[in-house]
């Protein structure tokens, strides 16, 4: 897939990378805060359910710890899968953000409508109705039955890719929770996301855990209009025959 990005060229911040004749060349490995960065060129710092403004953003690794996990919403809930790319971002101010919590946009907006009934009775109901059929649906999102992801950004599994095994911490919380989550559902929740020079971008907890489980297939995003040209140490790995 392409992902959304500013139509004119562009110098990112912390030479994290620029915009180039409609392809983004990351210097760094800065994926993330170079989606943060991006989303808030391309939508403004506004909230995008409820339109206050947004103040005290960051895109620094260091310095954005709770800071934008707060001010930005991944339209597809990252517990689903949703990946931190420009197409599933939106700025968002935190109280939307707390509330709009593992829902997907849809579900929100029919959440918000059911908040704003006057009859508590009746809100009480559709209340009910509502995270029953929510709690459904997720878990059948969860065991893959319904897709979360559209197919437009998935690509075929690749045989191998380019990982940078520089970690602070290899098995951290988040490999913790993919492995606790691959016993019940038998999938990985996350998929990975490649540039398209098959540098990975975005789930290394991910090829971590399919390395150690010899898992040879899991969902993969590949980015068209993004180049990894930095350098830091990158391996290649095999990942299926
Ligand atoms: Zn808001």
């Amino acid at each position: 897939m392409k992902i959304q990005l500013p139509r004119e060229n562009i110098i990112l911040s912390e030479e994290k990378g620029e915009i180039r004749d409609g392809i983004l060349y990351l210097h760094r490995n800065m994926f993330e805060e170079a989606m943060f960065e991006l989303t808030y060129l391309m939508y403004g710092h506004v909230c995008y359910y409820c339109g206050k403004p947004i103040t005290d953003i960051s895109y620094s690794k260091e310095k954005r710890k709770g800071i934008l996990k707060n001010s930005l919403d991944h339209l597809i809930p990252r517990e689903f899968g949703g990946p931190s790319i420009t197409d599933n971002l939106r700025p968002c101010c935190s109280g939307c953000n707390m509330k709009k919590g593992n829902m997907f946009p849809d579900e929100f907006r029919d959440f918000q409508e059911i908040m704003k009934m006057k009859n508590h009775r009746e809100q009480k109901m559709s209340l009910k109705e509502f995270f029953s059929e929510l709690d459904f649906i997720q878990e059948k999102r969860r065991y893959g039955e319904v897709q979360s992801l559209p197919d437009e950004w998935l690509e075929e599994p690749m045989k191998s890719v380019y990982v940078n095994f520089r970690l602070e911490d290899p098995i951290g919380t988040v490999f913790q929770r993919i492995s606790q989550f691959y016993k019940k559902y038998k999938r990985i929740p996350y998929p990975i996301v490649v540039s398209g020079n098959k540098y990975l971008l975005d789930g290394f907890n991910s090829i971590l855990f399919m390395k150690i489980e010899r898992i040879t297939r899991i969902e993969t995003i590949k980015l068209e209009n993004v180049i990894y040209d930095g350098l830091e140490m990158y391996t290649a790995h095999i990942l299926s025959d």
